[in-house]
């Protein structure tokens, strides 16, 4: 709900929600930043059994929250001190976090999507799931050979899914400069896949798990 304050047009509350669900940080979490990414949810055996599952959804739900998430994404991205073109957001849930970033920074937005979602002439990547194979594509014309870009996720897991986006973006000519995700989950080792293949791309995750 908004509130409406004299001379200050409305004001934005703090939705806290702390501990409602089981977090990600520790309860003595110090920063701003570390309450904000407290509020990622785990989610046992989703969807599956013996998946953890990293909900950002209470997050997104934190309007201060989320905004400093975003935030730390931008002041990443200037950190680069590179010319970045567009913020390339992997479905779905890269979209949220992309388009956020995007704005703030005040550059393009694209979206790779799953199989058949986009209208026009496509690129298309497979790669292989624990079982069996899934694709994504992306609009052959939003990105040109001289564009750099940073691919933004919420979750890197087993890194297949970024890896896929990389060589898919690739295909446009693009450089990509970074991988950015809100939360790694270190154990599966994404980064090392990622790194193995592309050693100059700069990886960033918010928060490791
Ligand atoms: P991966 O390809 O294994 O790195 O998986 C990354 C993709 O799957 C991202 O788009 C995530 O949104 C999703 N994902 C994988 N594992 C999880 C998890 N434990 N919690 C939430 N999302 C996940």
């Amino acid at each position: 709900m908004l509130v409406p304050k004299k001379g200050l047009g409305v004001q934005v509350p703090s939705r806290t929600r702390f501990y409602r669900y089981a977090p990600t940080v520790a309860p003595d979490n110090h920063t701003p930043l570390d309450r904000a990414l407290s509020l990622i949810a785990d989610v046992p055996n989703y969807p599956k059994s013996g998946i953890l599952f990293k909900d950002i959804t209470p997050l997104l739900a934190d309007g201060p929250g989320f905004a400093l998430v975003i935030d730390e994404f931008a002041r990443f991205i200037r950190g680069l001190n590179r010319d970045i073109d567009a913020i390339v957001g992997i479905e779905s849930r890269g979209f949220i976090l992309g388009g956020a970033i995007a704005k703030a920074l005040e550059i393009g937005f694209v979206t790779v999507r799953k199989p058949g979602k986009l209208p026009r002439d496509v690129y298309r990547k497979e790669y292989a799931l624990e079982y069996g194979f899934d694709a994504l594509e992306i609009h052959k014309d939003l990105l040109e050979p001289t564009d750099n870009v940073v691919i933004v996720d919420d979750v890197l897991a087993t890194g297949g899914t970024a890896l896929a986006c990389h060589d898919l973006v690739s295909l446009t000519g693009a450089k990509i400069v970074a991988h950015l995700f809100m939360l790694e989950i270190e154990f599966l080792q994404g980064r090392k896949i990622l790194r193995d293949t592309h050693s100059d791309v700069a990886i960033i995750s918010l928060l490791k798990a």
